[in-house]
């Protein structure tokens, strides 16, 4: 199947040349002709499969024709997130590069004199996160009874934020006679519900999940003690051609603390967490995909929609709690069919969560080593926590001191962590042992934190 074969304008044609793009990708072939026609669309994709291009293409071939009136959007599409928001509006530009179509993007962050001046001047396509939307509306700035095409863009995260009432409230506001496309990477049942409410008589198109994640992505499991963690994730892009990487936390909490370790330890990273404001977010994926941050440390919420091409690793800090999440994650690696590679690095308390992605994906993930960080031994030890207290306590996740890089004594220590008394020292305190010890506390507390 070629672009050509799928019914898009010259001039939509065109663009996607430029693109270089050579051929549609599966949920492409499928969704474009239908929407083409004018029919209502059904999609079950998830990121990293061209979806984007998938509505976008059809929906700037028929926008073509016909013109935009003030306050009067010609198509609507609802994103749950800023960035995916902004991603949209940067594939509408891309693709629309042959026509004049007028866009405004109605996201949080950004200011409403400026959304409202090119509401006014009239656009045809309307890109909006649905909480701002609405506020637009209720400032009565916005008629809703224009729009043509309406796109719900991964409906089951909107679901997951809460956004569902507002969807269903601004879905109220636009005409019967619209088409509608709507994605969704899943399908729980309260997405059903909506898909039989918002759409009439849809194509459903299905791309696999899988597919996009066994084909492409080489994956890796390794298990650590919770204080290797860090150091495996270290070794891991040390070890390995990182040419950019994300690591996702489970915890915004540990976005922070993997960022600054990383920053420590003069790695080229940055954060990227939900709390962070709109500008922040936004320079700092500019800079990532610029390639002037190697390494991306982000949470689940902060990084979902994001469409970051060309990342060589994903890593996983922790195990996500849900399956779908880790599809989700090392889906952003490998895309549109290029090579790439994730590692997980699991603790044995989460072995759980491993059983299930693995029931979820209908594989195992291949499990390596790190030498003096993985192997059975720790695994045990872990499992059964009785070393817990002692191991909590250690410092050996901060890098040996310059003279002694090879480990030696870091695994040294190790030998000794069970809870027994250290013998050997007799009746003598060396001086270094009298120091005060809340100055040293506080620094030994934070650098725990960050090391
Ligand atoms: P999406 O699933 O929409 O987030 O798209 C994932 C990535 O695939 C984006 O970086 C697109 O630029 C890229 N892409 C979309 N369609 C194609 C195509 N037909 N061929 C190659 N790359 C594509």
């Amino acid at each position: 199947m070629t672009f050509t074969e799928l019914g898009l304008s010259d001039r939509v044609l065109k663009a996607v040349d430029e693109a270089g793009y050579q051929d549609p990708t599966p949920i492409q072939a499928q969704a474009i002709p239908p929407a083409l026609r004018g029919r209502d669309v059904l999609g079950i994709a998830q990121t990293g499969t061209g979806k984007t291009a998938s509505f976008v293409l059809p929906m700037i071939d028929r926008l073509e024709r016909g013109r935009a009136r003030a306050r009067m959007p010609r198509s609507l599409i609802l994103a749950p997130t800023r960035e995916l928001a902004a991603q949209v509006a940067d594939a509408f530009q891309t693709y629309g590069k042959q026509h004049k179509l007028t866009m405004a993007l109605l996201i949080g962050g950004v200011s409403f004199a400026d959304q409202e001046r090119l509401l006014d001047r009239g656009v045809d396509v309307l890109i909006a996160t649905p909480g701002r939307l609405i506020d637009h509306f209720e400032r009565g700035k916005l008629v809703l009874t224009g729009v043509e095409i309406l796109v719900i863009d991964e409906a089951d995260r909107m679901l997951d934020m809460g956004f569902i009432p507002d969807v269903e409230r601004i879905v109220g506001l636009l005409p019967f006679t619209r088409q509608t496309l709507f994605f969704s990477a899943t399908m729980p049942p309260e997405i059903t519900r909506l898909t039989q409410a918002f759409l009439q008589n849809p194509e459903r198109v299905e791309v696999a999940r899988q597919a996009t994640t066994a084909e492409t992505v080489k994956q890796h499991l390794l298990y650590v003690h919770k204080d290797d963690k860090r150091e495996a994730l270290r070794q891991l892009i040390r070890t390995h051609e990182v040419n950019n990487g994300i690591i996702f936390c489970n915890r915004k909490r540990d976005v922070s603390i993997v960022f600054r370790s990383l920053i420590k330890h003069d790695f080229s990273a940055a954060a990227l967490h939900g709390d962070l404001d709109q500008r922040v977010r936004m320079q700092t994926l500019d800079a990532f995909r610029a390639g002037e941050i190697k390494l991306l440390v982000a949470s689940d919420v902060a990084a979902r929609g994001l469409d970051i091409p060309d990342v060589s690793h994903v890593f996983n800090f922790d195990v996500p709690f849900n399956a779908e999440d880790y599809v989700h994650r090392i889906g952003r690696t490998g895309r549109a069919g290029r090579e790439g590679a994730s590692f997980t690095i699991a603790i044995n308390a989460e072995k759980k969560y491993v059983t299930a992605i693995e029931e979820l994906i209908d594989s195992k993930i291949p499990v390596v080593e790190i030498d003096g960080l993985t192997g059975e031994d720790k695994k045990s030890a872990d499992s059964d926590g009785k070393t817990k207290r002692s191991r909590s306590r250690r410092r050996d996740d901060r890098d040996p001191p310059k003279d002694d890089r090879k480990g030696r004594r870091r695994n040294d220590r190790r030998d000794q962590e069970p809870d027994e008394p250290v013998v050997g020292m007799g009746e003598h305190v060396p001086a270094f042992m009298s120091i005060p010890l809340p100055s040293r506390k506080s620094k030994e507390t934070s650098e725990e934190t960050v090391g």
